[in-house]
């Protein structure tokens, strides 16, 4: 997986390569699909949502730039596969999933991997973590057309927040930076991510569109 979907691609982050070849990708997703889980595509984890592919992934870490100290605020746990990864390469990792079947399952599951340094919610993420902020990344695993004011306000000084921004169908993959209290905006990238719901993103209701990540 690491070689073909990663190296080949240009990821070139070492830590990152190492922590997805430890982290167990089949234990994340349901039994059915275990033959598959390091297969360079999403895959359904129930409640219509999904684990995104390996590549974007990896691409999404490496876009945040992470420092072992880091303190992370991820916003959507999904499977908890990321916030594994999250969780191999920064200080303390805070994760917020809304449906909470998912979230929960997610946290049995790192608690008995044996990871201690990530910190469960389950709830609406656009409101983010006011009370632990701030943050030194923010990383959003779900699409919003615009982001969201109080997860900006959340992201501390020489901060990276990684979201992808745009409609259901098609979003560019956008990387907020704050220096010296101004935020600066750089777009890598086209993906399509299942949409961020909640009281600052999309309606209740809204479905993620077909092979959404
Ligand atoms: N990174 C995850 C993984 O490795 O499995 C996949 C995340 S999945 C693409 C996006 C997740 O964001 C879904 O589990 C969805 O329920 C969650 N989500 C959507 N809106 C949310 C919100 N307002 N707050 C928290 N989680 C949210």
């Amino acid at each position: 997986m690491v070689e073909e979907q990663l190296v080949d691609r240009g990821v070139k982050d070492l830590r990152i390569m190492e922590a997805m070849n430890r982290i167990p990708r089949h234990m994340f997703v349901h039994e059915t699909f275990q033959h598959k889980a390091y297969g360079d595509f999403p895959l359904p984890i129930g409640d219509n949502q999904t684990i995104s592919q390996p590549y974007i992934v990896a691409a999404m870490t490496e876009a945040l730039n992470l420092k072992d100290t880091d303190r992370v605020l991820e916003i959507g746990t999904g499977s908890g596969y990321q916030t594994a990864l999250l969780a191999e390469l920064a200080g303390q990792v805070f994760t917020i999933e809304r449906i909470r079947s998912l979230g929960l399952k997610a946290q049995s599951l790192l608690e008995r991997l044996n990871y201690m340094n990530i910190v469960f919610k389950v709830f609406d993420g656009t409101y983010g973590w006011p009370d632990q902020a701030p943050f030194d990344v923010i990383l959003i695993t779900a699409s919003t057309q615009e982001i969201p004011k109080m997860l900006v306000d959340q992201l501390g000084e020489g901060g990276r927040l990684v979201v992808p921004v745009g409609g259901l169908d098609k979003q560019s993959m956008t990387i907020l930076t704050r220096e010296n209290g101004r935020t600066t905006s750089q777009e890598i990238g086209y993906c399509k991510f299942v949409p961020l719901v909640g009281r600052y993103g999309w309606p209740e209701g809204t479905g993620p569109s077909r092979n959404s990540l």
